[in-house]
């Protein structure tokens, strides 16, 4: 099982993938993580691709394709949050790899403001809180591994809507090319994150290609 959660920064994916990984025992592969490990740890790639999450801009391409897809030839299920984010990288993954399943998160631009705003992330072990919702047990700490958390440079008001831009013109057109592919699942992702869950199990257990 091949499934992808498509939508904008701050719509969920990334706490609900990680919720549907823990329950099937599918393996979550976030680019933005996978990222930003390579920043934290200033590795060739981590200092080619900085400039472009500081800014909210996309990492080319090439990079992204050549960091994901030897990755995911090993892999007989998975669950991507994060990519593809462009036509080409979507190309290029059906060509080797198709996706059984892209999962649409829906959401209004005002709740996705409102929660980047208030989310804090352990630069640790990358467990997302939000200080409202989700707050850690331990004012500002993890409660998986005891790391103070941070806001993510870009959690900026600024650059979050920078980020919703690049998601409107580079991200959207995945909407019309997976739709015909007839693969893709409409979801609410508005409300509570308990509730989004239950929605999104119950679309993934109509389909008959997802096995638990
Ligand atoms: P995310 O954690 O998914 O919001 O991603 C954070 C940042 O990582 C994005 O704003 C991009 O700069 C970069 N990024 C993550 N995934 C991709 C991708 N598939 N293609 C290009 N850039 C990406």
């Amino acid at each position: 099982m091949r499934i992808t959660f498509l939508g904008p920064p701050g719509s969920g994916k990334g706490t609900q993938a990680e919720r549907l990984s823990n329950e099937f025992k599918i393996p979550h592969i976030a680019t933005g993580d996978i990222l930003r490990n390579s920043i934290r740890k200033d590795t060739p790639i981590g200092k080619r691709v900085k400039s472009y999450l500081e800014k909210g801009t996309l990492v080319p391409d090439d990079i992204i394709l050549e960091l994901l897809l030897a990755k995911l030839e090993e892999l007989e299920n998975f669950l991507l949050d994060g990519f593809p984010r462009t036509l080409h990288q979507a190309e290029r993954l059906e060509k080797t790899i198709p996706i059984d399943i892209v999962v649409l998160f829906q959401i209004s631009e005002s709740t996705i403001i409102s929660r980047l705003t208030q989310r804090r992330i352990c630069p640790s072990c990358s467990k997302v809180y939000n200080l409202t919702t989700d707050q850690p047990k331990v004012n500002e700490i993890c409660d998986k591994c005891g790391t103070s958390l941070i806001i993510r440079e870009d959690d900026c008001e600024a650059t979050v809507r920078k980020r919703l831009k690049v998601y409107k013109e580079e991200t959207f057109p995945l909407i019309e090319y997976y739709s015909k592919k007839c693969v893709l699942k409409y979801l609410d992702a508005e409300g509570d994150s308990n509730i989004v869950y239950q929605r999104i199990k119950q679309l993934l257990l109509k389909n008959d290609s997802f096995e638990v």
